[in-house]
């Protein structure tokens, strides 16, 4: 592929991770009850991405859901569809705190620097190199959850704002950043806030995959000649599905949850043709070798193995970003970063 970059070390996402491990149990059990909730949804009868009528056998089965591999753009489509009904069932309404001690800053500080500077720099440099320079950025970032993202560009000095449904998200975002940083919108606004900004930047961390109007959303952004770059991230059709597939017993990270359709490479440049956009720049890495990690690591555990868990810990960990890489190389990693251009 051209122009796209590979690879990035873990360095202390593990200890991020050690939710998925301590608490694999309770993490599988709400994992089955948000399966719960899609599998009462109508069958999908269409592609999310191209619309090609779903038939034929699936591909696999995992945590009772099927998953259809669409012949015409590679997308891979859960059997049932996300609706408003799921969405209300699935996204739960979140509790923040009103008080933050100096740890939570401390935290959310982190989080900001290991996981979204490395996100924000890749952004300003291949703008830059498009002869895009920082200070001629005007970034809205939709879904932007706690605000990391727009904290970061804004740290780096760009002129960034965010979008967010979570009201209770919002005001963390911005208690946090110490200044309004993020907006609350409500779903319905949405598509109307993208196709009438003046912002020359969009970017959606890890949010077209929960989109239920993701058509409405992509004509918007086509609509909108104000918006010259798209940066998203998203889920990939990957080697961690084939993992999640063969290893029932411990909690499906990437396929199920809220995740109920997967990219492809094929699907992303359906997709970005769709909006009137080309690839400019992308980096793939995925968590697919992490994924393997935890489960031989739960299974070993759940089946009385834990001395050979403990020896063998500490050598997959030495080897997993080499074999992580390998994987992004092939194309088969469970992510993808992606800056599209307008055509
Ligand atoms: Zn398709």
């Amino acid at each position: 592929m051209k122009n796209r970059k590979y690879g990035k070390p873990l360095g202390n996402l593990l200890s991020i991770k050690s939710d998925f491990f301590e608490h694999n149990d309770s993490m599988l059990e709400m994992s089955a009850r948000q399966a719960d909730a899609l599998l009462i949804q109508k069958k999908r009868e269409k592609c999310k991405i191209c619309h090609a009528p779903i038939s034929g056998e699936p591909l696999y089965k995992s945590q009772r859901m099927d998953y259809y591999l669409c012949p015409v753009c590679g997308h891979v489509n859960s059997a049932h569809e996300d609706t408003e009904d799921f969405a209300n069932r699935v996204y739960l309404i979140d509790s923040y705190e009103n008080n933050y001690s100096e740890e939570d800053r401390e935290k959310y500080r982190n989080r900001l620097k290991s996981i979204y500077e490395p996100k924000a720099a890749f952004l300003i440099d291949a703008l830059k190199e498009d002869g895009l320079s920082k200070e001629d950025i005007k970034l809205l970032d939709d879904g932007a959850g706690s605000g990391y993202f727009v904290g970061a560009m804004r740290g780096m000095g760009v002129s960034a704002t965010g979008i967010e449904i979570s009201s209770s998200q919002v005001e963390f975002a911005n208690k946090m950043n110490g200044e309004e940083v993020l907006k609350q919108a409500d779903s319905r606004e949405i598509a109307g806030i993208l196709k009438n900004t003046d912002a020359n930047v969009l970017s959606f961390i890890g949010v077209f995959e929960h989109i239920i109007n993701l058509d409405e959303i992509l004509s918007a952004i086509r609509d909108n000649g104000s918006v010259r770059y798209v940066f998203l991230s998203v889920p990939m059709f990957s080697m961690s599905c084939v993992f999640e597939a063969s290893h029932q017993h411990c909690y499906n990270r990437h396929a199920g949850g809220t995740h109920t359709h997967l990219f492809s490479d094929s699907s992303l440049e359906y997709m970005s043709e769709k909006m009137g956009f080309e690839e400019l720049k992308s980096w793939k890495f995925g968590s697919d070798m992490m994924d393997l990690y935890r489960m031989l690591c739960v299974s070993l555990e759940q089946n009385g193995n834990g001395r050979l868990k403990d020896y063998f810990a500490p050598k997959f960990v030495k080897m997993i970003d080499e074999l992580q890489e390998t994987v992004d190389k092939n194309e088969f990693a469970s992510e993808i970063h992606l800056i599209l251009k307008r055509r």
